[in-house]
């Protein structure tokens, strides 16, 4: 039987180091960390995230400000409000939480965040650090970089030698992911929807992640035996065996059969999903730490 990887245990480990952190800055330089969530309009999901957000935020010891703004808020008005948390000196991460109302330009919202507080990762200053190898400059997207740590459980943090496959090729997950990885020495391949013959290519990876949107698309057959099996994805199907109208959480991967053949794998729930909002804490504590001008905890 595989190693089951355990997300929460391991995100719950990051939550405490936060917490040491945060509490070392306090003796250090009476500085609490400060995150400010913002969300526009009522998408049941994005409140759900918000909250839970908000309360790991405070179980942290964090400041968590959380503005919520009508759907009818203006791309100018959310701007206005953007410049005004990257002007506070109180604030240290700034999240807006995505997808925002059609009429507001994501894109712009994202790169108006000060990248010193851009702890989603998504702005250009912090993907191109990323790109470049900068990490000790870079806020690193938090379900990427929750992965990353997952692998190192599983190799340490030196991949060399071996092959690592991600499927999918997004900005927030796809590509960081691939970029880690390569950071750590691994040899990548990023495979999409136009790649020939995905099984076969999913066979060479010693380290497979699985980022797609597609309910157990990856089959136990495509994994190499032994493989280290990390599964991004998070599709919600029809689960009639529960009762009428019920539903279940599945991964991108097959996981019976998967878990038949890997030799590490994160199940769906509780692999790679509780890191994601673990991370956002761990990069709103480091960037308090070098607003302080004092070396940030490492993860
Ligand atoms: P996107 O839809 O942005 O990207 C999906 C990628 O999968 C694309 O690159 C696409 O290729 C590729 N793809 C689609 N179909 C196939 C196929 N048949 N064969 C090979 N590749 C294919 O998704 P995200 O990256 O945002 O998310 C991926 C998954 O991860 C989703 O299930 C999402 O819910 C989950 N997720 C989980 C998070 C967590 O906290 N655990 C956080 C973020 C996402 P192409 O580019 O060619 O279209």
């Amino acid at each position: 039987m595989p190693t089951v990887i355990d997300g929460k245990a391991a995100a719950a480990s990051v939550i405490a180091n936060v917490q040491a952190a945060t509490s070392q800055l306090a003796q250090s330089d009476a500085l609490t960390p400060g995150i400010a969530v913002v969300i526009v309009g009522e998408d049941p999901a994005s409140q759900v995230y918000v909250a839970s957000k908000g309360k790991t935020a405070k179980a942290c010891g964090f400041n968590s400000i959380q503005h919520t703004l009508p759907e009818s808020t203006s791309e100018e008005e959310l701007v206005a409000l953007v410049e005004q948390l990257n002007a506070d000196p109180e604030i240290h991460g700034i999240l807006v939480q995505l997808p925002l109302p059609s009429h507001i330009d994501s894109g712009r919202i994202i790169q108006t965040i000060a990248p010193e507080k851009d702890v989603d990762g998504f702005h250009f200053t912090n993907v191109g650090r990323l790109g470049t190898g900068e990490l000790d400059s870079a806020f690193v997207p938090c379900t990427p970089a929750g992965s990353m740590l997952l692998i190192e459980r599983a190799h340490g943090r030196d991949l060399s030698g071996l092959n690592a496959v991600v499927v999918g090729r997004s900005n927030i997950v796809g590509k960081p992911m691939a970029n880690l990885l390569l950071n750590a020495n691994a040899t990548v391949t990023i495979a999409h929807s136009r790649t020939k013959d995905l099984p076969a290519l999913c066979r060479t990876a010693d380290i497979l992640v699985a980022a797609v949107g597609r309910p157990e698309m990856i089959r136990g057959e495509w994994i190499k035996p032994g493989a280290t099996v990390i599964d991004v994805g998070i599709n919600r199907i029809p689960a009639p065996e529960k009762g009428e109208g019920k539903s279940r959480l599945v991964g991108d991967v097959a996981y019976d059969e998967a878990a038949a053949v890997a030799g590490s794998i994160t199940p769906v729930p509780g692999g790679v999903g509780p890191m994601t909002i673990a991370l956002l804490m761990a990069n709103t504590v480091v960037s308090a730490h070098r607003a302080a001008n004092r070396t940030p905890p490492r993860f």
